[in-house]
């Protein structure tokens, strides 16, 4: 009897902390990636660095707000993921990589794990935001993804910003490309592969994943892809379980690296369907992924993801990853490298 006693004691005060912090609105989270890569310090001015950290902090603070106002964790994804698609420093909205034949093509996809509804367009050209014509398709439509002109067309029900497909021009962008064009070039008339040099194997996909004060998760991914991807590529980023996935049950997860590895790895979904079935950590089931079987696969990029409780994790296998979380208790980090 005394031995259940303790026992019960124990487990109580084992609960209380992360009860009361439910109770005190605490609880919530958010946390972004930037894209992940060759991301070496040496390739990076102190000046750049500065530039990318300043902007994700913009954007962690515009999700944090919502969050700390007690807004939804999907409009706090959509408005922390605004502001990097804004910014040219990353491959998303403004700033998005080119395809091969020289045009911007964009994807994106945003999920609420309370509902499980997702919304997710692909091969968009003239949104300026792609990640609110997918909130458009979760809310106001029956469906879950939807490509190029019709997209388009749908979101216009919505009041989605659009933008001149000019407007998404960035010359470093072009460069990368002509650079990859070479190669390709040099490949085909001396019959050899010569690999992209490394410090431009970068990817800056954008994500965000938020848990609310009502214990509500959300995840959400933008990009431009891959420089040089043909003819209609769709990548993993709004293909929903491969770049983005979320469920209160579990977490939600966001994804970055190179999307073709993603979707056969399904690994947004594998990070919960490794903690629902297996009981896994978050922590241990996005390093199992990542590090392991994303790996093992020759899939480079990293991913991150939050729990129910606010546990929050951000693996990568690359050199570095742009990426950073704010919790409800005040806790703050940005980091670039590994
Ligand atoms: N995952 C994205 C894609 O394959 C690229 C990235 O993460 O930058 O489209």
């Amino acid at each position: 009897m005394k031995k259940i006693f303790i026992l019960l004691v124990i487990l109580t005060n084992g609960l209380l902390p992360a009860q009361q912090k439910i109770q005190n609105g605490e609880n919530f989270a958010i946390v972004i990636h930037g894209g992940a890569g060759t991301i070496l310090k040496k390739n990076l001015t102190d000046e750049l660095e500065k530039e990318y950290k300043d902007k994700i902090a913009q954007a962690m603070q515009a999700g944090y707000d919502t969050l700390k106002n007690g807004g939804r964790s999907m409009d706090a994804v959509v408005a922390a993921i605004k502001i990097l698609e804004d910014s040219p420093l990353f491959n998303a909205g403004k700033g998005s990589v080119f395809t091969a034949d020289g045009k911007n093509e964009m994807d994106a996809a945003i999920m609420d794990g309370n509902t499980l509804k997702a919304g997710a367009v692909a091969g968009v050209r003239t949104i300026k935001n792609p990640i609110t014509a997918a909130l458009c398709v979760l809310e106001k439509s029956q469906h879950v993804m939807m490509v190029g002109s019709g997209a388009e067309k749908f979101v216009k029900t919505c009041s989605c910003e659009f933008a001149d497909t000019s407007y998404f021009f960035e010359q470093k962008r072009w460069d990368q490309l002509q650079k990859i064009k070479q190669t390709e070039k040099m490949e085909s008339d001396h019959g050899f592969v010569s690999p992209v040099e490394d410090k431009d194997k970068k990817f800056g996909t954008v994500g965000v994943v938020a848990l609310d004060k009502a214990g509500n998760i959300a995840a959400g991914t933008s990009t431009g892809g891959m420089t040089n991807k043909k003819f209609g590529r769709v990548g993993d980023a709004p293909i929903i379980g491969a770049g983005t996935y979320a469920n209160n049950k579990t977490c939600g997860v966001s994804c970055t690296g190179h999307g073709e590895y993603f979707i056969r790895a399904v690994a947004a979904y594998d990070v919960s369907a490794l903690m629902e079935y297996k009981g896994l950590s978050v922590e241990q089931a996005a390093a199992e992924v990542v590090m392991k079987k994303l790996k093992s696969m020759g899939g480079e990029g990293g991913l991150i993801a939050i729990d129910k409780k606010g546990n929050i994790t951000m693996p990568f296998n690359s050199a570095g990853m742009y990426r950073g979380y704010m919790k409800g208790n005040g806790k703050k980090e940005i980091l670039i490298f590994k």
